[in-house]
């Protein structure tokens, strides 16, 4: 089968490598639809942790059933899925607590290589995180589950979202729009920052309340005593919670900046390994604010990011900039690397 293997960052190369198959509890899956993702990109950029190279890449997809392994229930040959590329362990000490994102195997038995014709889905994600198309979505938008569990999990996990807030999101790659568009379904009253006018331009359109780029003053352009909008968000005292969807140490840091007192700031964007941030601590202290790191989607984050799509709850069209055929892949990242469209698709 052909693959797309990233070499070394700034360089993609298809090849041909054997095509697995499908042992006890496995599935193969033909790739109907992969999406770029800013890990890929981060790996395309500068290298990532997570992602060895060369090797295969590419963990957002969708696709057809092609091979079943024995044992695998609930899926046959020619059947259309949508799935993700990771499952928790369920025994490790963070399994048992429930803390299935944190599973202590999650990020070792992951699978990468959806830019590739086909992909080996091992057992352990087929009974946990496997689901099948339906119809009324296209296999795009189904690729989408991925990035929208991760997404779940953010916004799920303040559990206190309601009609009304204010919720600010920083950043309006595809990750920050993801959160527009699941913050709005929930009611929530919605502010966007991007310096990029695109990217702005689509937040709009997806019914963002407001949107602006940052200025050099961005810590007084909104400040949590400053109402933000005349008239239409009167009782505006600061966001209830922000999303910094960046991953710039120095934007994890002016996030706080935003909140009202109590407010949360959820840190969704991964930073370069062994960068730190510093913070006021009277503002922490006094204000109440909490800081809250989230990581990955646990399955049931999975289910409802399902839910969301199947029942068409949110619309990810509008987050597909185009697509290119597998040997054009190289062509979508270097778009990106230049700032250009949110998610591109890969179809083999
Ligand atoms: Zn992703
Ligand atoms: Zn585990």
């Amino acid at each position: 089968m052909l693959a797309t293997i990233i070499i070394k960052p700034g360089r993609v190369e298809l090849r041909e490598i054997k095509t697995p198959g499908p042992s006890r509890g496995e599935i193969l899956v033909k790739i109907k639809a992969a999406l770029t993702c800013g890990t890929d990109l981060k790996a395309f950029k500068r290298g990532h942790p997570m992602i060895p190279m060369p090797g295969v890449f590419g963990h957002e997809f969708s696709g057809i059933v092609a091979g079943v392994g024995k044992g695998v229930k609930g899926f046959k040959e020619g059947e259309e899925i949508m799935a993700v590329h990771s499952a928790p362990c369920l025994e490790c000490r963070y399994c048992k607590k429930r803390l299935y994102n944190l599973c202590e195997r999650i990020m070792d038995t992951k699978v990468l290589g959806a830019f590739a014709e086909y992909i080996l889905l091992p057992p352990h994600i087929v009974r946990q995180n496997v689901f099948h198309k339906p119809k009324n979505l296209t296999f795009e938008e189904a690729a989408f589950l991925e990035p929208l569990s991760c997404v779940v999990h953010s916004i799920e996990s303040l559990n206190y979202i309601k009609k009304g807030g204010y919720a600010f999101v920083i950043g309006a790659g595809p990750i920050g729009l993801l959160h527009l568009l699941l913050l709005k379904e929930k009611g929530a009253e919605v502010a966007v920052t991007d310096i990029h006018n695109e990217k702005l331009k689509i937040a709009r359109e997806l019914d963002a309340d407001f949107v602006f780029k940052p200025e050099k003053t961005e810590e007084k352009l909104i400040h949590p005593r400053t109402p933000l909008v005349k008239g239409g968000w009167g009782d505006f005292i600061g966001f209830d919670y922000i999303f910094e969807c960046t991953g710039r140490p120095e934007v994890w840091e002016s996030s706080v900046n935003y909140a009202r007192r109590g407010g949360t700031v959820v840190l969704f964007g991964g930073c370069k390994s062994g960068t730190t941030v510093t913070y006021d601590t009277g503002k922490l202290h006094y204000d109440e604010i909490t800081l809250k790191g989230v990581f990955h989607f646990t399955p049931s984050d999975v289910k409802k990011a399902y839910n969301l799509l199947r029942e068409g709850k949110i619309n990810v069209s509008r987050l597909i900039s185009g697509s290119y055929p597998l040997r054009r892949a190289q062509k979508a990242f270097d778009k990106l690397s230049k700032g250009m469209g949110i998610k591109y698709a890969i179809i083999p």
